[in-house]
């Protein structure tokens, strides 16, 4: 059957099940008792297919915006005691087929009409099968939120109290569907966040009397205008928390209709009961909300939008539908007929506008109909139950009770759900969640302060263990370096002696270091010599004159013998090479003599060759020049070589440092080398050409001895500006480079450095000096590690680097220092905090002409001299320079800024 599709959900499927192999049985059997399709005046009454379109099936559940339909169910009520004795001869003018949802009505012996509705509901249905198959799809959907209603049609005595209002205090099982529902909302709402309240009111002659407060009996209609909800804020509304307070409050409003009732002499049949039951339910609303009653909940989420649905429950005790017809005829007042049948006959009118989909509902023509307006058809969920009595007498009534329910069962109805933003459960939820978010706060603001003095303590504490620790480092570190500092002193003082002995054994000239007494009793021995070469000399030359003045007598007579003067001849030239070598010897005894007079006089400061102090007038840091002693020393010595050039002849002795004699060359080189620590007689040794005799002893790779003296001398000769230059043209850098490499006499390389440390301070020749590897072999002659080369060295980098810095001050030089390229910075950052002062003052002076240009920074940086400037600006005993270099430090944006990121207060 096509119309079965929208009954399922409305039967209980044990109903179905009750008979399951029986009902084709008793379909086939009733089927004989159906009037065939083709009789006339027999048919099926029924909802035309397209009213029930959309109707999906029984259940209301869940159907949101879905059109549905009103329900209809069909009660018969059993026989009463009247009706089985007055009709017992009398078949029941109704046949139902339950199993169908049909109902045959007899017209006559013969004939019948059959009516389908939404159930069937014989004599024997129980109480609870009623309350489930009218009601509970009604009250469910009210506990989802839409409004909904239960009315009861019927004659008066067919059942509709019984139906709707038996509160079963004798017989549970007679509970009606007032009861049956309270106690399905009761069970489903939560009491926490959920509210019911009921009002229970009479429709007695368009007057709305309060079942709950009788004297309250003209309660206004109230609707409002926007949403169209209907509602009645005169009636008592009573919350309602449990089943028995709602039991109680129904027996008092049975109590007072009953009792207004005999006060206004009427029967209860007369007028409408209704029961209006409001369910409010808070929901959340969105998914994505959780709530915050969550355990879970985090302080970050949103709380959930708090939504309130408010839904009523109608159930409605129809006044008797005989009132329509029979009013007026059984005596009654014309006014309260017509009041009565306003009601009934305007649900009825209602009823069949909505039923033909007409556009004029006449919903504002009584009471009824208005107070309904919300509740029945539009957008509530709707039951009726039909309720027949079996008594052929009321055929008529039961008939258009029948036809009442058919044309209802076509009304339609759109539900809507009515969801209200519940601000202030939101306000009380936001509430708690501050509340929550403060406590919370305040116990992490505790944690943290907590936390934060633990830190402070833990640090407190690992502060001073570290400061302990590093005061017993420093202790140990201190005692450490005295030990170290200790043995070095020592190993210096044993050093020191085997040095001297060293010196004393072979010094520096070989002859030089002899016993005082020794060194006289040779001078005597010497003078000896002198005065018997110098006799010799006389006898010689008396004998020459002698020869010669025979040799012209005997030129005078030729033919006397030709052969004896050959022979004269050449023992005459014989007597001259042995003059000139005897001159030698002369001129180098002589220069001897006064050599060891010299020494004999000043024994202790010859120690180490009397040209070394030459540089002394060079080193201006040193202040040995300012020393009366070695004034007085410098005085004698220059009288004494002055002496020995003037007794001697420059010009012989240079010519010597050419003799084909070696140890004649030896000699002459210290002469020439005491000479050009005369200042007087440099510019006479350069003009006779012993600048050139002496590298060409270099280039000529002499013993070590002719070289290192050699090299002194050239040394002395460099403190000359207009003989540095000469130096230079005549290749002295590539010679002294040479002489350095393959020294190994500290004292070769000290003059050597020493050479080069003089031309290092002459601003014109820095390029070519660069050039020719001055600096480089400068810097190579370190490796012998001896003081006085070390110091020779610091003077040579102090030099070039205040020239380099001097160019650059006059913009002719820009590039970075030479001394850095050629790779002197390790060397003077490592030398730089040197025990011996004139080391020390030298490199500290060069290290702030090198700051002094912003080119350097970088590499000065780099190679740690940033941290040497800090300490000489701090600590350096001499004043000009600390300032020097503290100027420097300040004037420098890469210093600065180096400092700034090391954090070091400067
Ligand atoms: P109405 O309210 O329609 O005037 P009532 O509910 O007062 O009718 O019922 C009239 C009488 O019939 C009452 O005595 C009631 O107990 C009885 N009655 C009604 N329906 C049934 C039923 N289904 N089974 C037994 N008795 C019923
Ligand atoms: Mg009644």
């Amino acid at each position: 059957m096509a119309s079965s599709a929208h009954r399922n959900g409305g039967v209980p499927r044990g109903a179905l099940k009750a008979h399951p192999s029986g009902s084709s049985v008793r379909q086939s059997s009733f089927k004989s008792r159906l009037p065939t399709s083709s009789s006339p005046g027999s048919a099926v009454r029924r909802s035309s297919p397209a009213s029930l379109a959309g109707g999906g099936g029984g259940s209301f559940k869940g159907q949101d915006g879905v059109p549905g339909r009103v329900r209809v169910a069909i009660r018969l009520r059993p026989r009463n005691t009247e009706e089985m004795s007055a009709d017992a001869d009398f078949a029941d003018c109704v046949e139902l087929q339950p199993e169908l949802k049909r109902l045959k009505l007899r017209k006559n012996n013969w004939d019948a009409d059959t009516y389908e509705f939404d159930e069937v509901l014989t004599e024997y249905a129980s109480q609870k099968r009623v309350y489930e198959v009218v009601a509970k799809p009604v009250v469910e959907s009210v506990l989802d939120g839409y409004n909904g209603t239960v009315m009861a049609y019927g004659q008066t005595g067919t059942g509709k109290t019984f139906t709707l209002g038996r509160l079963g205090e004798e017989d549970t099982a007679d509970r009606g569907i007032m009861v049956r529902s309270m106690e399905d909302i009761l069970a489903n709402v939560s009491p926490d966040s959920d509210s019911i309240s009921v009002s229970y009111l009479q429709l007695y002659m368009e007057y709305i009397q309060d079942l709950l407060d009788p004297s309250n009996d003209n309660i206004p209609i109230v609707e409002d205008p926007k949403t169209g909800d209907v509602s009645l804020p005169g009636a008592t509304l009573l919350e309602i928390n449990d089943q028995q307070s709602f039991l109680e409050l129904l027996s008092i409003g049975e109590a007072h209709r009953i009792a207004a009732n005999t006060k206004l002499n009427t029967e209860s049949s007369r007028s409408h009961a209704i029961l209006m039951v409001h369910v409010k339910r808070s929901v959340t609303g969105g998914d994505d909300a959780p709530s915050i009653e969550n355990g879970n909940s985090s302080h970050f989420m949103k709380p959930s939008k708090p939504l309130v649905r408010k839904s009523k429950l109608v159930i409605v005790d129809l006044a008797g539908s005989e009132r329509i017809h029979k009013s007026g005829s059984e005596g009654h007042m014309l006014e309260e007929a017509k009041s009565i049948n306003l009601s009934l006959s305007a649900l009825g009118k209602c009823i069949n506008a909505l039923a033909e989909n007409s556009s004029h509902v006449p919903v504002r023509d009584s009471k009824l109909t208005r107070l309904l307006r919300d509740s029945f058809g539009g957008t509530a969920r709707t039951s009726l139950v039909v309720t027949i009595g079996p008594s052929p007498r009321h055929r008529g009534e039961t008939t258009s009770t029948i036809l009442f329910g058919q044309r209802a069962m076509k009304v339609e109805n759109m539900l809507k759900i009515k969801e209200e933003f519940d601000y202030k459960s939101l306000s009380r939820k936001l509430e708690i969640q501050v509340d929550k978010l403060v406590a919370e706060n305040e116990r992490l603001q505790k944690d943290f302060e907590d936390e934060v003095e633990r830190i402070n303590l833990e640090a407190q504490n690992r502060i001073s263990e570290v400061e302990r620790n590093f005061a017993d480092a420093l202790e140990k570190e201190k005692l450490k370096c005295q030990m170290e500092y200790m043995e070095s002193i020592k190993e210096l003082e044993e050093k020191m002696v085997s040095n001297q002995r060293k010196h004393n054994r072979d010094g520096f000239f070989d002859d030089k270091h002899i016993e005082e007494g020794l060194g006289f009793e040779e001078a005597s021995e010497i003078k000896r010599q002198l005065n018997d070469e110098i006799s010799r000399r006389k006898a010689l030359e008396e004998e020459v004159n002698n020869l010669k003045s025979r040799l012209a007598q005997c030129l005078q007579p030729r033919e006397n013998g030709g052969g004896e003067i050959l022979r004269l001849h050449k023992d005459l030239e014989d007597e001259v090479r042995e003059k000139k070598k005897l001159e030698e010897e002369v001129i180098m005894l002589r220069s001897q003599l006064l050599q060891m007079t010299l020494e004999t006089d000043q024994p202790r400061y010859h120690d180490r060759g009397a040209y070394r102090d030459s540089f002394n007038g060079l080193n201006s840091l040193t202040s040995q020049d300012q020393n009366p002693h070695y004034r007085s020393n410098g005085n004698r010595q220059k009288a004494s070589a002055a002496t020995l050039s003037e007794q001697v002849g420059l010009q012989k002795i240079l010519s010597l440092l050419e003799s084909d004699d070696a140890n004649v060359r030896i000699h002459a080189v210290k002469v020439v080398a005491n000479l050009a620590a005369e200042e007087v007689n440099q510019e006479r040794i350069v003009k006779a050409g012993g600048l050139t005799s002496l590298l060409m002893l270099l280039r000529r790779y002499e013993d070590e001895t002719v070289r290192r003296v050699a090299a002194g001398a050239i040394a002395n000769l460099a403190m000359n500006e207009a003989n540095q230059e000469l130096i230079m043209v005549q290749g002295g850098i590539s010679l002294l480079s040479m002489t350095a490499a393959n020294a190994e006499d500290p004292q070769t390389l000290r003059m050597v450095a020493g050479a080069i440390a003089n031309l290092c301070g002459n601003d014109k020749l820095q390029q070519k000096l660069r050039t020719e590897g001055g600096i480089r072999a400068l810097l190579g002659t370190v490796r012998c590690g001896h003081p006085d080369v070390l110091s020779q060295v610091a003077r040579g980098i102090a030099n070039f680097a205040k020239c380099e810095s001097r160019l650059a001050t006059q913009g002719i030089r820009t590039g970075k220092s030479f001394l850095i390229e050629d790779g002197a910075l390790p060397w003077i950052v490592h030398n730089a905090n040197d025990e011996a002062a004139p080391i020390r003052r030298h490199i500290e002076l060069a290290l702030c002409h090198l700051a002094q240009h912003e080119v350097n920074a970088k590499d000065m940086v780099s190679g740690g001299a940033l941290w040497e400037l800090v300490r000489i600006s701090r600590d350096c005993s001499r004043e000009d320079i600390r300032n020097l270099a503290h100027k420097t430090l300040n004037s420098s944006q890469t210093f600065r800024a180096e400092l700034r990121r090391l954090r070091v207060e400067y």
